[in-house]
């Protein structure tokens, strides 16, 4: 297998490293600081074409896969993981219609999300289903007089929930079916009977927006049924497979930042006499970062590769996903740890990284379900 970037996405990268390491960097202490959602970042990424990447032209994209999608993501979580996330997280609505969608909601949503002008989320979670989506209580009951779907429950931790104009929200369609009466319904903002909850206030990735949304006999066309009724949580699954190539590109990412900035500061601190990159404890720490990092990119290459394939990726990407997020924690606890105690300031972006990095463990699949698809595949 190949590993070099083709033309294409060195293009991006270039593009993308271009502006992350001038532009967004800038504001990425501030964003955390303040936990405010981005929008101006957000904006320059619909005109750097970014959200347009795995679109087709027929719906404002520029083409291409996960595999370009990934390279944009590492150089956005080098500087600034929330983003690095956002980006990736809220392309899922995007991926949910081009897999699931009939002809009628690509026309009518992709362009729209694609160009920037609305946002789209992915809302399965709920406080007491997380890891278990089977557990699932929010009930979309289809009302045969009107045609319309009647929600009535909550989904906690959605990320862009607020700033989303569209959410695909997973109900149960057919309550006594549990996990097989699961459908992915796509509520507008605005709807009457759908409000939003608690804002959550978090350790990192603080300025990547995690919001409780409320479905009160929330009135819904059934036309906005996304896929076959009753096959939701089939559909939930295939989609969390691809993003979380993605989660595992902004660990990536985040990783790679942290080594970056712990070499220059290695070669600038001076102990004893000398700078502490000469000192051999520090060299071999940063080989180990270079080394690990080189290795979780490769297999998250890889899984994007099988994905733009065409072909199942489940054990792939939580493979990638597994891997890249613990090696993300261990290599931004380390770059932290050679800036000694600056790193553990605020004054230092380490801090935040070391933070930002660990929500890779979390969101999209715990690192405990990532080895429960694993092992699955092997005890088939
Ligand atoms: C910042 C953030 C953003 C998020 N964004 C979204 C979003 O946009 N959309 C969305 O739908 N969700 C989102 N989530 C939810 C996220 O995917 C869940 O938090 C995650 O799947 C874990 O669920 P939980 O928090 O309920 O933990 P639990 O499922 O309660 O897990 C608790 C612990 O038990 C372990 N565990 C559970 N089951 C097993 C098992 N079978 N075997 C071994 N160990 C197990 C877990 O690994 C964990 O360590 C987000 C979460 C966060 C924190």
């Amino acid at each position: 297998m190949n590993f070099e970037l083709n033309e294409k996405q060195q293009d991006i990268r270039d593009l993308v490293r271009d502006y992350a390491q001038n532009e967004l960097v800038k504001g990425a202490e501030e964003r955390d600081r303040r936990g405010e959602f981005p929008s101006e970042v957000m904006n320059d990424l619909v005109e750097m074409g970014l959200t347009g990447i795995g679109v087709p032209e027929e719906y404002d994209g520029i083409g291409m896969g996960v595999s370009e999608k990934i390279v944009a993501v590492e150089e956005l979580a080098k500087v600034d993981g929330a983003v690095g996330g956002i980006y990736s997280i809220s392309s899922i609505f995007q991926q949910a219609l081009l897999k699931y969608g009939t002809d009628e909601q690509k026309e009518k949503y992709l362009p729209e999300v694609t160009s920037g002008r609305a946002m789209g989320a992915f809302a399965l979670t709920e406080a007491n289903a997380g890891s278990d989506a089977g557990a699932t209580k929010t009930t979309a009951i289809l009302d045969e007089k009107t045609g319309e779907y009647v929600i009535n429950g909550s989904k906690t931790f959605i990320t862009t929930g607020k700033q989303a104009k569209y959410v695909c929200v997973f109900c149960l369609t057919s309550p006594e079916l549990k996990t097989k009466g699961l459908s992915g319904i796509i509520v507008e903002k605005g709807t009457p009977g759908f409000t939003y909850g608690k804002i959550e206030d978090k350790m990192g990735i603080r300025s990547s927006e995690t919001v409780e949304l409320v479905f009160q006999n929330c009135r819904v066309p059934k036309e906005n049924l996304l896929g076959t009724e009753n096959k939701g949580f089939g559909i939930a699954l295939s989609l969390l497979d691809t993003a979380r190539i993605g989660v595992a590109a902004q660990a990536v990412g985040i990783a790679q930042g942290s080594l970056d900035l712990a070499v220059k500061y290695a070669k600038e601190r001076m102990q004893f006499g000398k700078p502490v990159a000469q000192l051999q404890g520090i060299q071999w720490y940063l080989a180990e970062m270079a080394t690990q990092i080189a290795a979780a990119r490769a297999l998250v290459f890889y899984a994007a590769k099988i994905a733009d394939e065409g072909k199942r990726h489940t054990t792939e990407a939580a493979m990638a996903k597994l891997n890249a997020s613990r090696m993300a924690r261990e290599v931004t606890n380390l770059a932290l740890q050679i800036h000694g105690g600056y790193g553990y300031m605020k004054d230092f972006p380490l801090e935040r990284m070391y933070r930002d990095a660990k929500i890779t463990e979390i969101y999209e699949g715990t690192s405990e379900i990532q080895k429960l698809v694993i092992s699955r595949s092997l005890l088939v």
